[in-house]
């Protein structure tokens, strides 16, 4: 057997998943998951109610892919995109489909990297650079535009967009909780949120103690919640330094109150990459 390290596996796995897109005509948004299903022999597609998100079941002819009929659209979507990349970790050419790099690679290793890949699947690094250039900056209406055009839900284009390069602004997806739960400090809070930076500002965290004390109103996510659509000039915290951003909140349609914040430094090294306009432009 071939010894390859990790990150060549990874390397060779993410090369696949783009062969595989260009060679089903998938490399343009919206990615059409059905067809990319089938060059991978997943010819079953299920909805049902499942005690898990999906499941991928190796069969004599291929794969047996189930859905939870019970989660949104767009999570299904992203759902079905990790399935389909569990399908690099077999051998599709024998019947049943056989494990590959199961001695190499961790249950949970695989786990994240398929996560990593319905990234890739669903906006591919390429077609979001082109996206990305033909835009102009990076900001709210960008951000808008491209969850039409690659068909993703909120946080997923949240957490997706900061890993390129050319998208260097921190975006924060806060959605209500359903039920009042206690947070760590003991305070409860009545939203929860995720924060998305670029990989240059991934060891500077964003202050949110703000965030956690909803009696001291108005909190920055009920003023952003209340008020829709708005553009604000704040001072925030960012690696313990007060940093002045420009703060995009979008009040987003649904059954529960979500919230996308996209913040654009004015300071730090965050500003020349924000301000700088896109190769492009230049020429
Ligand atoms: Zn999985």
């Amino acid at each position: 057997m071939i010894n390859l390290s990790c990150t060549k596996i990874k390397n060779q796995i993410l090369s696949e998943i783009n062969e595989w897109l260009e060679s089903c005509g998938q490399s343009r948004p919206p990615i059409d998951l059905l067809r990319l299903a089938g060059a991978r022999k997943v010819s079953d597609i299920r909805r049902e109610k499942l005690g898990q998100h999906g499941i991928l079941i190796p069969t004599p002819d291929g794969f047996v892919l189930k859905l939870d009929s019970r989660i949104s659209r767009a999570r299904q979507r992203a759902i079905f995109a990790h399935e389909l990349a569990h399908t690099f970790f077999y051998d599709i050419s024998s019947s049943p489909p056989s494990k590959i790099w199961s001695l190499t690679i961790s249950a949970k290793q695989e786990e994240q990297w398929c996560d990593e890949f319905a990234g890739e699947i669903l906006m591919p690094t390429k077609a979001l650079e082109k996206v990305i250039a033909e835009n102009g900056l990076p900001g709210m209406k960008t951000f808008v535009r491209m969850l039409d055009e690659f068909d993703v839900s909120p946080e997923f284009a949240a957490w997706r967009l900061p890993q390129t390069d050319k998208w260097p602004l921190i975006i924060v997806h806060l959605r209500k909780r359903e039920t009042e739960r206690k947070l760590e400090n003991g305070i409860a809070s009545s939203w929860k949120w995720r924060i998305f930076k670029p990989s240059f500002l991934k060891k500077k965290s964003l202050a949110i103690s703000a965030w956690s004390c909803p009696e001291k109103l108005p909190s920055p996510v009920q003023c952003y919640y209340e008020a829709g659509d708005i553009v604000v000039e704040e001072e925030w915290r960012l690696g313990g330094k007060r940093q002045t951003f420009v703060v995009e909140c979008k009040r987003l349609a649904g059954s529960v109150p979500q919230v996308i914040a996209i913040f654009h430094s004015l300071e730090s090294e965050a500003r020349e990459h924000v301000l700088k306009p896109p190769a492009h432009r230049m020429l």
